[in-house]
């Protein structure tokens, strides 16, 4: 590109103002506001929203978390990010929301209006995540989301949506098969991808539900979710891939400088071989090694305390792999105290290891 051409793009980027609510940056810089939503019932919910403006021209990456209540690594992840960035170092915008879901997130539940323990898939219409993009007249969640999406979501070329699946599964990105969404998946840099494939069926449903990365999608932007492992606490591990993630998106996309910091390989979740590992008795289960971890062909992996014969036993990998699941495998184990007790019943799977 010519200096001259370069300058003038440079200061038509310095007169461009980007607004997400009550966050405005003329040019470059950095702040931070509300995306305010008010309800049926005129409670208004403040949706903390930050913005970081690079002093050069590039795309507009938004991320966001915490649409599920107790999913919050993703949060710390976003305002790292956002203490982080420099704007004399980024070129494009980053737009990071890192609750989408205020409501949730102080009921400290999946969803807002979801009973104690009770299951993501009890009632759908309160999951944010299915909703999108939302309406400026339906329930709490789908006016927070549309609030979201008129006034960020929609501005973005790029969308990260960050979840946790439960602490006994590695972290993992979802992304559809398009292929501008699937490098940035592998871009973000985790070792588990999965392509989701079942687009088809859902356009099969009377009434089709959409994830926030989906509607991205249907406007023509690209999206990956990453499940940053582990829910109801801050795992530091997990937060580390999620900003880790962000940096190497960004790289990716040009908007920062410097190597992307891939895995070995990927491995590619429900397509690529896996073995299965069950208890053979009763017993308390006890890690010995974490999900992520490489194992060798009859490695201890856990050890069972089988409290009939009061003794050890140790659990061994019948492969050489890479341990994507260790531990309970029951359903609900995500909201339901007693499914994340270690006490396992004999023959209940408790690991699964893809082959290396
Ligand atoms: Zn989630």
């Amino acid at each position: 590109m010519g200096k001259g051409k370069k300058q003038k793009e440079w200061a038509i980027w310095l007169k461009i103002e980007m607004h997400v609510g009550t966050a405005s940056i003329e040019g470059s810089g950095k702040g931070t506001g509300y995306v305010t939503t008010v309800l049926e019932d005129g409670r208004r919910v403040n949706t903390p929203v930050g913005i970081v403006r690079g002093k050069e021209n590039g795309p507009v990456l938004y991320a966001q978390a915490a649409q599920h209540g107790m999913e919050i690594n993703g949060v710390v992840a976003i305002e790292k990010m956002l203490q982080l960035l420099k704007p004399e170092l980024l070129r494009g915008t980053f737009i990071g929301v890192p609750v989408a879901n205020p409501l949730a997130l102080v009921q400290r539940r999946p969803h807002y209006g979801l009973g104690p323990e009770e299951p993501y898939g009890n009632r759908p219409r309160l999951n944010m995540n299915r909703i999108w993009p939302g309406s400026p007249n339906g329930s709490e969640v789908e006016r927070l989301a549309h609030n979201l999406w008129e006034q960020a979501v929609q501005k973005a070329d790029y969308v990260i949506d960050l979840h946790s699946y439960e602490r006994w599964s590695a972290s993992c990105t979802i992304v559809s098969s398009k292929k501008k969404s699937l490098e940035l998946a592998k871009a973000f840099g985790l070792r588990f991808i999965s392509v989701s494939t079942n687009k088809k069926e859902l356009e099969l449903l009377e009434e089709p539900w959409k994830m926030i990365s989906e509607a991205v999608e249907d406007m023509g932007a690209s999206a990956l979710v990453a499940e940053l492992a582990g829910q109801w606490d801050i795992y530091p591990k997990s937060v580390k891939e999620g900003t880790r993630g962000i940096i190497n998106v960004m790289k990716k996309l040009n908007m920062l400088d410097g190597e992307i910091i891939s895995p070995p390989s990927y491995v590619y979740l429900g397509k690529d071989p896996c073995t299965r590992v069950s208890m053979d008795r009763d017993g308390l289960f006890l890690a010995s090694v974490e999900p992520g971890d490489d194992v060798e062909k009859d490695q201890q992996i856990a050890k069972i305390i089988d409290m009939l014969n009061i003794c050890e036993v140790d659990l061994r990998s019948p492969v050489r792999g890479i341990v994507y699941h260790l531990g309970p495998s029951g359903p609900n184990r995500d909201v339901q105290l007693p499914r994340m007790h270690p006490f396992l019943d004999k023959g209940s799977e408790v690991a699964v290891i893809y082959e290396s």
